[in-house]
């Protein structure tokens, strides 16, 4: 398997909010090189400001709606 890029690995349950420790469904990937885990609410309220500093956003947030029943799924 070649690939150009690493994949995006895709977010889990133990992926939490930098801000609040829900669950994230958005990564940011800084310019600087760092990462930040948004969830839903965060990643909205940030996104103005995240789109200024992030190389790429990858948004999870579609599978709030689009997975009924596993937004239930939590661990502790
Ligand atoms: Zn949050």
């Amino acid at each position: 398997m070649t690939t150009v890029l690493t994949p995006a690995s895709p977010l889990t349950a133990a992926d939490r909010c930098d801000r609040c420790g829900a669950q994230a469904y958005l990564r940011v990937v800084l310019l600087s090189g760092g990462e930040l885990l948004f969830c839903a609410h965060h990643g909205r309220k940030f996104e103005p400001e995240l789109k200024k500093i992030a190389a790429e956003i990858q948004d999870e947030t579609e599978r709030l709606t689009t997975v009924p029943g596993s937004a239930s799924e939590d661990e502790r």
